[in-house]
């Protein structure tokens, strides 16, 4: 048995028995791991108020390779985000960027560059929440790169002539130019603006996004959607956010 000490991300957490609870944690040092917080929800315990999504904590647990839930000793808080905004929607794809690093990162995968990357862009919707919807378009963008999945903006899949608009093929994950992509039914287009817009997001870090030297387009929601099925398709599973269908109920 080990004692690991290590920053992470509350993913979710489930009341267990009385007073404790199962939390997911997406952490630096093991990357998914699921603690028990025994006694969590005592009003006197040192963990409770933390251990809920959005905060970004310091742990300490007890790791054992052969069990599937380690022990939770510790937990410090180094930032609770959102705590400032009224703005829901902010938080929404802060919460929705969590889902999305639930999904994609298989458990006991570690992964620090993905982990330092979450924590940089919830931590710069926190500060920025008028830009939320270009961040997390970033953080798309940024996961499937590192996951291996670099989203090709510049050249058609198909004739390898260079873009000046796109429709994004779902059959096969990749965009091609209009004359190549003129059968589909149904397709995501983008325009010569999205396409530098997601060329320009690639070559970004979450700061540079909001340096007002170059203020952001304003996206249509559209733009993630296919961003999210372009990575669903490379990593063969269904991304179907809950949080980005509530904030389709709160302004359809
Ligand atoms: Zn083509």
């Amino acid at each position: 048995m080990a004692i690991i000490k290590t920053e992470a991300l509350v993913l979710r957490t489930i009341p267990f028995q009385d007073t404790s609870c199962i939390v997911k944690l997406f952490t630096r040092a093991q990357g998914k791991i699921s603690v028990i917080a025994k006694g969590a929800r005592r009003l006197k315990s040192s963990l409770r108020g933390y251990l809920e999504p959005l905060n970004y904590i310091e742990t300490i647990y007890y790791y054992k390779a052969t069990r599937d839930i380690q022990t939770l000793t510790k937990v410090d808080l180094l930032q609770a985000l959102f705590t400032n905004t009224t703005d829901v929607e902010s938080s929404i794809f802060g919460l929705a960027s969590l889902e999305l690093i639930d999904r994609v990162v298989h458990d006991h995968q570690h992964d620090a560059e993905v982990f330092d990357s979450v924590v940089q862009t919830l931590k710069t919707m926190d500060r920025h929440s008028d830009n939320c919807r270009v961040l997390f378009i970033h953080f798309i963008i940024s996961v499937a790169d590192i996951l291996g999945y670099r989203f090709e903006t510049e050249y058609c899949s198909r004739c390898k002539n260079r873009l000046s608009s796109a429709i994004y093929n779902s059959g096969t994950g990749q965009l091609v130019c209009q004359s190549c992509g003129s059968y589909l039914s149904n397709p995501y287009k983008l325009t010569e603006s999205d396409l530098r817009f997601l060329n320009n997001l690639q070559q970004s870090s979450p700061e540079t996004v909001i340096n007002p030297v170059t203020p952001p387009a304003s996206p249509d929601r559209t733009i993630y959607y296919m961003l999210l099925a372009y990575l669903a398709y490379h990593i063969d599973y269904p991304l179907n956010l809950k949080s980005l269908s509530i904030l389709s109920e709160l302004s359809p």
